[in-house]
């Protein structure tokens, strides 16, 4: 399996933590029934518009979305966890790679993650080392997993990060960190189209954050692109540059072009 060919070479190059990646353990013949056929795993900037993209792929065609950091929140919050598990020192918040290894596991081998036979990664993975605990995992299930890069330019999505918000209400957060961009009511921009409730800036947009936030992404992608072709994983770029609706369609596209999605994608199309 590549992932025990090449996971020293990842550890060495990891950030943060700096020790090893966990020994990957095969499925138990006890383990719950394996429900996810295909991982798609969606990556850009931030700010590029990957929530809106998987939120839609979700609501129109009722695939799961992962989110690491809702996972993981879940997770943290019964009875039993061990919370250390979630002490970092990253200036981001990011979890050690254990951690994230953990979380997928618990997710997609132990089936905790409510998974149809699509599951789409949103903003994940983040680094050359989550790349190689996601294909391992993805192994172990022997679904396919592909890689959807949304791009855009520096200037774009530092504006697009000043101008949105989230509503506080439609998605409370107790920790006061609402993600999910809000749409903003016609007649009151300050206010929340669904509900009505006033809308905030997301606290990862402030302007500091959200350069370290961007630097992060840009250092580490290309380590993700080299490795997803030494993996033979479907690699596409997607121009985020336009409206939401011409993303979507870019990653439609981009889906259907990658067997053996391909017939799944062509006939979704049509409903766009
Ligand atoms: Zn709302």
């Amino acid at each position: 399996m590549l992932i025990s060919e090449t996971s020293n070479a990842a550890s060495s190059k990891a950030e943060g933590t700096g020790r090893a990646i966990p020994a990957i353990t095969r499925v138990s013949p006890f383990a719950s029934a394996r429900t996810v056929e295909q991982f798609v795993a969606v990556v850009g900037p931030p700010a590029v518009g990957k929530s809106t993209v998987t939120g839609t792929l979700a609501d129109r065609f009722d695939v799961r979305v992962f989110r690491l950091r809702e996972f993981a929140r879940e997770f943290r919050s019964r009875p039993a966890a061990d919370q250390r598990l979630f002490d970092t020192r990253d200036p981001l918040g990011w979890l050690t790679e254990e951690t994230v290894f953990l979380l997928l596991q618990a997710a997609f081998v132990r089936g905790q993650f409510p998974a149809r036979d699509l599951v789409v990664l949103e903003n994940f993975p983040g680094s050359l080392t989550q790349l190689l605990l996601l294909t391992a995992i993805a192994d172990q299930l022997r679904a396919p997993l592909m890689l959807i890069e949304l791009t855009a330019a520096d200037y774009l999505v530092a504006a697009r990060a000043r101008t949105r918000r989230v509503c506080p209400t439609c998605e409370p957060d107790l920790h006061g960190d609402s993600h999910r961009p809000a749409r903003r009511a016609a007649r009151d921009p300050d206010r929340c189209d669904s509900c009505g409730g006033g809308l905030l800036p997301r606290r990862g947009d402030e302007s500091q954050r959200f350069a370290a936030r961007l630097a992060r992404f840009r250092r580490r992608i290309p380590a993700i692109r080299r490795a997803a072709t030494a993996l033979h994983l479907p690699y596409r770029a997607v121009d985020a540059t336009g409206d939401p609706d011409s993303c979507l369609q870019g990653v439609t596209t981009a889906l259907a072009a990658t067997d053996p999605l391909a017939l799944l994608f062509a006939s979704w199309r049509e409903h766009l």
